[in-house]
């Protein structure tokens, strides 16, 4: 491998600066905060609009990195490693790929579309196993940066690939292509995902039609746009269900719960069934089909295998574990890229010191077995994973190349010894293939509890952040708000996020929001809005700063500091502007002047006001009144005092509207949980909150029969009745039920009938295919919680911090 990879580094334009050498290169990384970063790593620098990797090397040099690819070499860290100076990394990155790419003569399948390329990919995958060393992409790595990534991970023993390619907008499926270079050319569905980057329909098919520049073959759904677009000199292999033109008629037919495809091919006639009936599954199928019949396969063999598909996972679930443990769900995939992937994203969730790794057998490494387990020894060392439980027979075998690691030779051998092992306050990756069927472990370790989860996505967040980020002048400073949990969605957990960002300030309300912060390892500075005289000790004790509203607060907190003996401690000076809520009254700008002058125990850090009405531009001159007098007051206190804190005033609204004032720093708070007063940017914000819960049972009841409470639902016909079990308690206002507000069953607005109770709901499902155990929506995408609380007459704010500390969180990226 090291060989290959220095061929493709010379193939980077690069101005090499560096003493010693980079023969030993064995790994590409680019992420700063991967524990398998190492002296073997080749780290590209990349830089995104609002992150910039140059920003750690020193850390990265001092973990032991010697090789960088690099836009410049930071200040800190001239001659202290081997840099390959180029103008740009990503670009770099995937010239590299190309040439690594270039270095490997195998089929390749390059899969491009709208919907279901990840699903293709891990089923034909499946499919194709038992006879090829497969190499795919990990995950859905399908972007500018995951495809290079995916490449790079090819080695000698693979001899089929199978690489997905998505694209946003025009003019990124070049680069794509030459990367893959695929030889064989899929395109799933074309949906309506990701419009905003073309034209139209026939621009965004054309142009991932450019993925299959070079291919032998496309494979694809028949359908006339799409033939007008295929260069005439391509050779094509289409399907679809009723011109009889394509190379493969398909009929389908639902049986049970099954689907049964007759397929025509030439004169050949024959049957297969798939275990699904939904309509993007039968053609995602059908796909996987098309690839079989190209290479061949007989009749028998497709029937066999197409009958075994099954649900994709598609992302590492994080779920709440037994004994207060947390596990990260892997059940479906063992391979080395993503043992590395998984590692990786165990190492981000930092939420146990304890980490254990349950691992079955690895396949398709490529490499000898002994080779195989010493490297993934290394992994389980360098990802600093406190044990090891093997499970199968081969990872059995090596058992003495772990540290601390029991192994079992089967999933029902660990099953039987289950009470023993002591699971508990840790994190737990679970992670095998298919066949050592793992769901088993996950359901073992799972808590069970009522089954309502908030999820939060994580990457949503951060997408966030970087959008409002992207509004503001560079040099301004941002402070994320996140009171009351962080708006409800988890507070450490979207801390430690915003710490990786590197935001300036945290907001909270009051000190002991900070002080948990604190305590879990937030070391970013925490602005408390609201700090309690009472709680000024605890405040300096744990660092945080302090909002100083009023004399009598200001004079309270001198005297402690005075007496504690400090210099120069942080506090914020808050400005009441006309919100008339907390703040310095214009009036008493010279006792507060004249109480801090010369005073060296505090240091004033920021001096801030909030708007009243900075969401509602029926008020902009009330706004810019505001705004006038916090640049007088503030203006004032700097010239008296000599000094240059840090103003602020925006909150999200403020953002949106009146980013002449931006000043040196803004107060994000709703806006990074997705919510926006305005229409047009609600657009462009990304969903964070899902609230999703399961129904518990379900009945029938005849007309005149009622639901709930008070009998304030009473059927007028047969009516399928749904019990979810959330209620009031856990958030759920009570001016929801009774017919104004729903939940979504299978995609199907199902209205909430009757009181909502403390603990449940009831829903009318009549006409709706489910059953108990099915999971149901309650907000998210849709309905959007922008769009219950205007049903509501309140404020996004209130139904997300209304959520109840029982409702679990989980995170996912
Ligand atoms: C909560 C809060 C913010 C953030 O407001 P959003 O509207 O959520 O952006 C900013 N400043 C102060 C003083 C706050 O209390």
């Amino acid at each position: 491998m090291s060989k290959k990879i220095l061929n493709s580094i010379q193939n980077i334009p690069a101005k090499f600066i560096g003493t010693s050498s980079t023969m030993a290169i064995d790994s590409i990384s680019i992420d700063s905060r991967s524990l398998q970063n190492g002296p073997k790593t080749l780290f590209f620098a990349l830089v995104g609009a609002n992150t910039d990797a140059h920003l750690y090397l020193k850390n990265l040099i001092a973990s032991g990195v010697q090789n960088f690819v690099v836009t410049h070499i930071p200040e800190d860290c001239e001659g202290k490693a081997n840099f390959y100076v180029v103008t740009n990394t990503l670009l770099a990155l995937q010239q590299f790929a190309a040439a690594y790419r270039s270095l490997f003569d195998f089929p390749i399948i390059g899969l491009t579309g709208s919907n279901g390329k990840t699903i293709v990919k891990e089923w034909l995958n499946f499919l194709l196993s038992p006879d090829y060393n497969v190499i795919r992409s990990p995950k859905s790595y399908n972007s500018q940066i995951g495809v290079p990534l995916s490449v790079i991970a090819i080695n000698e023993k693979h001899n089929l690939g199978i690489f997905e390619a998505g694209i946003s907008t025009v003019s990124e499926m070049e680069k794509l292509e030459k990367i893959i270079k695929p030889t064989i050319g899929i395109l799933t569905n074309i949906g309506t995902a990701h419009d905003e980057g073309f034209a139209d329909i026939s621009d965004k098919i054309k142009e991932k039609l450019k993925l299959f520049q070079d291919v032998q073959v496309i494979i694809y759904h028949k359908n006339p746009t799409i033939d007008l677009l295929i260069r005439p000199d391509t050779a094509v292999f289409c399907w679809s269900y009723n011109d009889a033109k394509a190379s493969v008629l398909i009929t389908k037919k639902g049986v049970l719960d099954k689907t049964v495809l007759t397929v025509l091919q030439n004169n050949n006639k024959f049957d297969i069934k798939i275990p699904f009936q939904d309509e993007a599954s039968i053609e995602n199928a059908i796909s996987c089909l098309m690839v079989l019949l190209y290479f061949k396969y007989d009749d028998r063999t497709i029937q066999n295998r197409m009958e075994l598909l099954y649900p994709v996972e598609m992302r590492l679930k994080v779920k709440n574990g037994i004994n207060n443990s947390s596990i990260i769900d892997d059940s479906y995939s063992s391979d080395f890229q993503s043992l590395k992937i998984a590692l990786d994203f165990l190492e981000s969730q930092k939420q146990y010191k304890k980490k254990t790794v349950i691992l079955s057998d690895i396949f398709q490494s490529g490499l000898p077995n002994d080779v195989l387990y010493s490297k993934v020894a290394e992994l389980i060392v360098s990802n600093r994973i406190t044990r090891v439980i093997g499970i199968g027979e081969t990872i059995s075998a090596f058992k003495n190349k772990f540290a601390n690691c029991s192994t079992f030779q089967n999933t029902a051998a660990f099953v039987a010894d289950f009470e023993n092992l002591d699971f508990g306050n840790e994190t737990i990756l679970i992670k095998g293939a298919r066949s050592f069927q793992f769901e088993e472990i996950v359901y073992l370790l799972e808590e069970k509890t009522h089954e309502t989860v908030l999820e939060i996505n994580l990457n949503a967040i951060s997408y966030n952040l970087n959008f409002f980020k992207s509004k503001l002048l560079p040099k301004v400073k941002i402070m994320v708000m996140v009171k009351a949990f962080g708006y409800g969605n988890g507070g450490l957990e979207i801390a430690k996020l915003l710490e990786h960002h590197k935001v300036d300030y945290l907001g909270v309300a009051f000190a002991d929001e900070g002080i948990s912060l604190k305590n879990g390892g937030i070391n970013l500075p925490i602005m408390v809005l609201n700090p309690e005289n009472t709680s000024f000790s605890a405040i300096i004790q744990h660092q945080l700063e302090p909002e100083i509203y009023c004399l009598k607060g200001l004079y309270a907190f001198l005297k402690i500091a005075k007496q504690k003996n400090l210099k120069h401690f942080p506090i914020h000076i808050k400005f009441d502007t006309g919100m008339h809520r907390l703040g310095f009254e214009e009036n008493t700008l010279d006792e507060l002047i004249a109480a801090l002058r010369g005073n060296s125990t505090v240091q004033i850090k920021s001096i801030l006001s909030h708007l009243a009405t900075s969401d509602d531009l029926e008020h902009m001159d009330f706004a810019h009144s505001q705004i006038n007098l916090f640049e007088k007051v503030s203006s004032k206190l700097m010239s008296e005092l000599q000094i240059k804190p840090l103003r602020h005033i925006l909150n999200t609204s403020g953002i949106s509207n009146f980013l002449d004032s931006q000043y040196d720093m803004v107060r994000l708070g709703i806006g990074l949980y997705g919510v926006s007063n305005d229409a047009q940017e609600q657009k462009q914000l990304e969903n964070v909150g899902t609230l999703k819960s399961v129904i518990s049972q379900i009945r029938t009841i005849a007309a005149g029969e009622s639901v709930g409470y008070g009998r304030r639902f009473v059927a007028e016909k047969p009516t399928k009745i749904a019990t979810i079990p959330i209620g009031y308690a856990d958030g759920i206002s009570r001016g929801w039920g009774d017919g104004l507000g729903f939940v979504m069953v299978k995609n199907t607005k199902a209205y909430i009938v009757g009181s909502i109770c403390m603990d449940m709901l009831m829903v009318d499902v009549t006409g709706i295919e489910c059953k108990e155990g099915d999971s149901i929506l309650i907000f998210g995408e849709n309905p959007t919680v922008s769009f219950i609380a205007q049903k509501l007459n309140t404020i996004p704010y209130e139904i997300l911090t209304s959520i109840s500390q029982r409702v679990k969180r989980v995170f996912y990226r």
